[in-house]
């Protein structure tokens, strides 16, 4: 599975870890969406699961970014995601 994490105000957050209910349910279904479309997709080159990272200043303002381990994967988790 794809790896989802957030950076909120510059600090690394982790969906167990939000600051209330309100911020976890919007983690919870960030993650169970990008889950949801990339399923287990992995890089077809190099067997890698994609990380999707959401920065932003507060939960409900986030950007999307992906780490993967090539720009073929990048490009492919995009599309899927439409970001
Ligand atoms: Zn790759």
């Amino acid at each position: 599975m794809a790896k989802v994490s957030f950076i909120i105000d510059k600090v690394p957050v982790d969906v167990r870890s939000a600051k209330n209910d309100f911020h976890r349910a919007i983690f919870e279904e960030m993650e169970k969406y990008v889950q949801r479309t990339l399923g287990t997709e992995k890089c077809p080159e190099h067997g890698q699961e994609p990380e999707v990272i959401y920065v932003g200043q507060d939960p409900t303002k986030l950007f999307p970014g992906v780490h993967a381990c090539c720009d073929k994967m990048t490009r492919l988790v995009q599309a899927k995601l439409r970001i």
